[in-house]
This record gives C-alpha cells, structure tokens and sequence, in this order.
C-alpha cells in the first residue's frame, strides 16, 4: 500500500504523516515513512542545491530535472524495495508536488512534467493521495525560515495551490482531499478513516 501525503508550504504533511505512520505501526504493518525531495544521500545533496537561496535562478528545466532525479533514486532504492517487502509506504510529497510546482508553480509544460515524472517513478502512482488544503498566505505563517522556493511570491503558490486541488478533482476516487486548517486529531481521524478499508488483512 503506497499512500502520498501533498499540499503547500505549513499544511501539516509532516505531522499527519508521523501520525499516521504511527497508528499504522500500533496495528502491526511494517511502514516506511518516507518524504521527497532528500529521502537518499543522494537525494539530500540535490535537496541542498534546489532549496538553497544562493542557488540563484537556475532554468526551470534544470530544476524540474533535479527534482525528477530525486524521485527516481527515491522510488528506486527506498520505494519500490520496501513496498516489495510488503510495507506500507507513506511519503511526503511525491509526483503530484512536481506537477504542481514545476508544472504550474513555473512556466513549464505541464505534459512535459508529467512525462518525466512518470519516466522518473517508473509510473509508480500511490494508491491514495492525501491532499492536506490550505490557503498559502496562512502556510507561509506557520515558519519562520523561507528556502528558495518559499520564497516565490505568493502567486507561484497560488498556482501551486489550485493545480493540486484539480489534479484532486481529476482523479476524485484516489484522493482524499481535507482542510489543513481543521485541528491534528480530527483530521488524523478522517485520514485513519479513509485508509482504514484500504489495509491489507
Ligand atoms: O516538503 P518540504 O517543505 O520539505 O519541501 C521542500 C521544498 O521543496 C518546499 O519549499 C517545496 O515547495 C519545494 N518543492 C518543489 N517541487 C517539488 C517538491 C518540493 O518546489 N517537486
């Protein structure tokens, strides 16, 4: 079972994927909680470079490829090998923030994206999709620090925000799409819900 936890910049994709990680690991499944960009030590250094300020402004296209080659070392030596062993695979952020920040967030072709994302996850999709929702004026509240990409101004998240709700809306049966604003147990509640019915005997 390979669930995908996404959303802005402060929705809480970290805490609900603890949490969730944890309720699951009371029950007895292995798990594997994962979270992309930097789940390798190879992923750490492009994680470095993509998200340090003094980065400058590199081309959409080689960003996008930094992202998508994390991904690929991502699903290919944690992923995929866990999900073989029969864990349940959480990770935060996967192919839909590719989609919505190198897709939507820049001025990149969306099919194009999508292509070397698939290419770069061996088409490899979640099973569920956990869409945390938040407006990003109130995201961007919730920290202090601001990497390279938070600090886009706040139309780039405006876009980033309402290309993850279509992608939601395109594929309604794998997602579960909930407002980050609602308080940590009720919406842990409502993703063990969903995922309840989804776990294997
Ligand atoms: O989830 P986390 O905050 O660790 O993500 C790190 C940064 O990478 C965030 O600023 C996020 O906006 C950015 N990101 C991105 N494109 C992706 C994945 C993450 O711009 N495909």
């Amino acid at each position: 079972l390979f669930i995908a936890l996404e959303g802005g910049e402060g929705a809480g994709k970290s805490t609900q994927s603890t949490a969730l990680a944890g309720w699951l690991t009371e029950q007895g499944y292995e798990v594997l909680l994962t979270r992309e960009p930097g789940a390798t030590e190879f992923g750490q250094q492009l994680r470095q470079i993509v998200l340090d300020p003094a980065t400058g402004d590199i081309s959409h296209r080689a960003e996008a490829l930094l992202y998508a080659a994390d991904k690929a070392e991502h699903v290919d030596a944690v992923i995929l090998p866990a999900l073989r062993r029969g864990a349940v695979v959480i990770t935060d952020r996967y192919v839909d923030s590719a989609l919505a920040y190198q897709g939507s967030g820049r001025d990149l072709d969306q099919a194009d994206v999508e292509r070397v994302n698939r290419w770069a996850t061996a088409d490899l999709r979640p099973n569920l999709t956990i869409l945390l929702d938040l407006a990003p004026a109130v995201g961007h509240g919730r920290f202090q620090r601001r990497d390279r990409i938070e600090a886009e101004p706040a139309e780039f998240h405006e876009r980033v925000r309402r290309a993850f709700l279509e992608l939601a809306a395109a594929e309604p049966q794998h997602y579960l799409v909930l407002d980050a604003g609602t308080d940590r147990e009720t919406l842990a509640a409502l993703i063990q819900a969903r995922v309840a019915p989804m776990l294997p005997p």
